[in-house]
Order: C-alpha cells, then sequence, then structure tokens
C-alpha cells in the first residue's frame, strides 16, 4: 500500500529567501493531514509544490508511487490525479457553474458531455448547490463558489485533494458550509492535505496535524495529542 504523497528532504527558494529547509512529510493514501503553523512559514509553497505550482531545487517527490520530474510521466499524475482548492475560488466568471464543473473532465479526461454532465450534477449535489448549476459565479456567495470550486475539483474524481486555506476569503458566516463539504469529504474516506487555520475542523478530521515554522515541519501529531494539555 504505497504512500498518497512522499516528500524528502524538499528544499525551495524564492531568490535568496529558503522557504523550505529540508522538508520531509509521507501522507498515507486516505489520510487527511491539516497543515498549519504562523504566516510565510512555508505552508503554502509546500502544497503547491506537491502539485508542482511551484518548483523545487531539491528533494523529491513521490506521487502515488510516480517520482515528479520535470517534463516527466509524473506530472500526468499530477494532473489527473490531484485536485486543489485555493483561498480564491478561481472559477471562470464568463462560464456557468455546470460548465466550469465540466470543462476538465470534458477536456482532460474525454468524458462525453452527458456524462460530464451527469458528474458534475452529482458532485454539485454533495456539496449541496445543485439548483445553483445554471448561474454564474458572480451570482453565489463566497460560500457557495468556494462548494462549487471543490465540486470542480472532485469531477476529475481526484485522488488526492490539496486544500490551501479554503476559507480565509470568507466572511465568517460562510465558513462552516465550507467545512462542512470538507469534513463530509474527510468522512468518505478522501486522501486530503489542508492548510488552514480552522482548529475546530483539524479536531474533528486531521489524522495529523502538522506544524511549520520557518520553512521546516518543528512538530506532528494526532490531534489528541495536540489538543491535550501536557
Ligand atoms: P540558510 O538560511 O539555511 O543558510 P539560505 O536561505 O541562506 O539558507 O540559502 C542558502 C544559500 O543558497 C543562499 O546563499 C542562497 O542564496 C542560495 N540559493 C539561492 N537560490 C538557490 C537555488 N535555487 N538553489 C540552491 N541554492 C540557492
Ligand atoms: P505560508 O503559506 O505559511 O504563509 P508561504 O509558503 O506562502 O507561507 O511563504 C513562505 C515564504 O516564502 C514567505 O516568507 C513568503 O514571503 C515567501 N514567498 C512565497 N511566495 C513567494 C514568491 N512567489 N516569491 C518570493 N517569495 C515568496
Amino acid at each position: 500500500n504505497e504512500n498518497a504523497i512522499e516528500v524528502r528532504r524538499l528544499n525551495k527558494y524564492y531568490q535568496q529567501h529558503h522557504a523550505l529547509r529540508d522538508v520531509s512529510l509521507s501522507v498515507r493514501n486516505g489520510e487527511r493531514i491539516v497543515i498549519c503553523g504562523p504566516s510565510g512559514s512555508g505552508k503554502s509553497t509546500l502544497i503547491r509544490c506537491m502539485n508542482q505550482l511551484e518548483k523545487h531545487q531539491s528533494g523529491d517527490i513521490v506521487l502515488l508511487g510516480n517520482h515528479i520530474v520535470e517534463g516527466g510521466s509524473g506530472m500526468d499524475a499530477i494532473r489527473s490525479e490531484v485536485g486543489m482548492v485555493f483561498q480564491h475560488f478561481n472559477l471562470f466568471p464568463h462560464m456557468t457553474i455546470l460548465e466550469n464543473c465540466i470543462l476538465a473532465p470534458m477536456l482532460v479526461r474525454k468524458l462525453p458531455r452527458a456524462e460530464a454532465v451527469e458528474r458534475a450534477m452529482m458532485f454539485l449535489e454533495r456539496v449541496h448547490i445543485p439548483e445553483q448549476a445554471d448561474k454564474y459565479p458572480g451570482e453565489l456567495s463566497g460560500g457557495q463558489q468556494q462548494r462549487v470550486a471543490i465540486a470542480r475539483s472532485l469531477c476529475m474524481m481526484p485522488r488526492i485533494m490539496l486544500f490551501d486555506e479554503p476559507t480565509s476569503a470568507l466572511d465568517p458566516e460562510m465558513i462552516s458550509e465550507v467545512l462542512d463539504v470538507m469534513i463530509e469529504l474527510a468522512m468518505d474516506g478522501q486522501t486530503m492535505v489542508c492548510v488552514t487555520h480552522e482548529m475546530s475542523f483539524a479536531r474533528k478530521v486531521a489524522d495529523r496535524i502538522v506544524f511549520m515554522d520557518k520553512g521546516q515541519i518543528i512538530e506532528e501529531a494526532e490531534p489528541g495529542v495536540f489538543f491535550t494539555a501536557p
């Protein structure tokens, strides 16, 4: 049973700035990891390296058994098996919710339109907004848009989902509707790595909480350990 993600001694520089310092982290299949830590500690850089939105300078990333090398076949594994949800929803504003959701399955998976639509509706139901399918992103609340972004990722049926502060751009009253969807995903056994400051979420779903500071992982523990005073 291979690991979903294996990061070994990863180093990432932005010019002179050493953003990741020899970071190693293994994520098992089905595991739910929450990454927390102060602003600027390298959390976002770490998960952006996992799907190669950022290139690292040294170290290894193995994703579902594929070594990630620039231009190598591992990049296909990233594109087809890793879903990512960002702080900002990144929906296409001139396309309806449904069109946003069927685009990648049709282009990348070559699904016939009818199948892509059926799949999109299934995942829009799963994030509890099937009735918004024909609206445009601008007509939805932030919480609804983020749930669409989650559904859109799920339409690719990725084996790994990465979340980068998915609730930090939302008004407070919309945070829980997004977290609830993420909790349901976690309960379904989705492998996920989440950068978030939402400790109630971490306590509920994380198998492991990883604490970063200054480009390093300084602590890793199960939530029970983290949240219990010594
Ligand atoms: P540390 O703080 O651990 O000493 P630094 O941030 O000073 O690490 O970086 C170590 C050195 O590596 C710096 O001189 C930095 O400029 C240099 N460096 C910069 N970019 C790269 C790169 N792409 N690959 C390797 N080393 C780099
Ligand atoms: P976190 O997600 O924990 O807030 P980041 O991974 O975003 O931290 O950033 C880690 C460090 O790298 C920060 O000091 C940040 O300023 C720097 N950094 C991030 N992205 C860039 C970039 N594109 N260019 C230069 N520095 C960057």
